[in-house]
């Protein structure tokens, strides 16, 4: 629009109802500022409009949505190297288990067995140990047993 060169102070004349007199009478006599007097009310009617029927949400709700986005945000990032790990760890503790439990299940049967208290008896009276449990087999079951408390106890304090 290549108006009146006073068009804009016909707009704010209008918006604020403060007729300098000047500009009254060069209204009177403008085609463009007349067309700007007359809509300039319901440009700015229309303008408060807009804002009441948009209005900003309450700012405590504003403030609830940003504090509960940003815990579970740090809870996301937290929680989630955890899983993985924890994952990796129980797969590797159960591999481990069905491992030692298929190749070794006739050794840990003699090693249980030997502590029925008929077998207990029978060392007690200097009978020869009747199962011999392999040093690796014991250091298997005690690597696979501490594994599996530190996971456990990570569990633990991780949901915490
Ligand atoms: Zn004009």
């Amino acid at each position: 629009m290549n108006g009146c060169p006073m068009e804009r102070d016909v707009i704010r004349a209008a918006a604020n109802d403060a007729w300098p007199e000047a500009l009254r009478a060069h209204v009177t006599t403008c085609e463009d500022c007349t067309a700007a007097a007359e809509v300039a009310p319901w440009m700015r009617g229309f303008a408060d409009d807009n804002v009441r029927e948009h209005p900003l949400p309450d700012p405590s709700v504003l403030w609830l949505k940003a504090q509960v986005l940003r815990s579970s945000a740090t809870v996301d990032r937290a929680s989630r190297p955890i899983t993985n790990l924890q994952v990796g760890a129980y797969i590797a503790l159960a591999a481990g288990w069905a491992l030692l439990l298929k190749f070794k299940w006739s050794a840990i049967q003699a090693w249980l067995h030997g502590f029925t208290p008929a077998a207990l008896v029978t060392k007690a009276a200097g009978a020869t140990a009747t199962a011999s449990i392999p040093a690796t087999m014991i250091i298997a079951l005690i690597v696979l047993g501490s594994l599996s408390v530190m996971v456990a106890l990570h569990q633990i304090l991780a949901e915490e």
